[in-house]
């Protein structure tokens, strides 16, 4: 038999900084979901916020991705969709944040790709299932550069993505129906959020169907930009 240690970890799940040489570290992974209304309608929901509260999935920080990278396009899908969104980067411990405080808890920001199987999204949420393999999968994270910006609480912005030169989706940070401060408060009630765990704040409307071939590009004003290849299905 051979004998420990059987096999080399994983490489940490790391991000670049912008105007650092040395990495952030990334910790685990949040998703909001349906946190724009024109999104949440074309998914066919209803939300209000009041007497609401948001939702949140989880992917693996091995499904993380750089910006500029060409991934294949997955398998077990034939609806594979782009998902333009900010994503927030926490830079301090934070358990049962009050609102008021959830500032302290912001490093910075970036811009993601919450590549999503749609189909298998949708099939999973009609027989009650749990989402994992529509939403946490292989090159399913795609994350940019972290813009630093500790204590800042993005309110407002443009945040938009072109697939092949053009306009898919395009809205604005102040169009978010959970913005930042409510998140990073509600989630801290149910995880003792870390430096290096990143949050996706969810999409705007015009999330569709991606192909082997399509370039994307996305942006969000006063964070930075964000590209993806779509190659060949493996
Ligand atoms: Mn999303």
């Amino acid at each position: 038999m051979p004998q420990p240690p059987l096999w080399a970890p994983p490489a940490a799940p790391s991000l670049p900084v912008r105007g650092f040489a040395e990495r952030a570290a990334v910790g685990r992974i949040f998703c909001v979901g349906r946190n724009y209304l024109a999104h949440a309608a074309e998914m066919g929901h209803k939300v209000e916020k009041e007497g609401d509260r948001p939702f949140y999935f989880t992917k693996s920080p091995y499904a993380l991705v750089e910006s500029g990278a060409t991934i294949p396009y997955p398998p077990e899908t034939r609806n594979f969709h782009h998902e333009m969104e900010l994503v927030v980067v926490v830079g301090a411990p934070g358990f049962r944040v009050p609102p008021e405080r959830a500032h302290d808890l912001v490093y910075g920001y970036a811009c993601g790709l919450d590549l999503t199987r749609r189909d298998l999204q949708l099939a999973a949420r009609e027989k009650g299932r749990p989402w994992d393999l529509g939403k946490d999968f292989e090159n399913a994270a795609v994350v940019s550069d972290i813009a630093p910006m500790p204590g800042v609480l993005l309110e407002r912005g443009a945040i938009a993505l072109a697939v092949d030169g053009v306009v898919k989706q395009s809205s604005d940070l102040s169009q978010l129906i959970w913005g930042v401060r409510d998140i990073l408060a509600d989630l801290s009630l149910f995880y003792h959020l870390a430096p290096g765990d990143l949050i996706f704040t969810g999409t705007p409307e015009g999330v569709g169907p991606l192909k082997p071939g399509d370039r994307l590009e996305g942006r969000i004003e006063g964070v930075g930009t964000i590209a993806l290849t779509i190659g060949p299905a493996e």
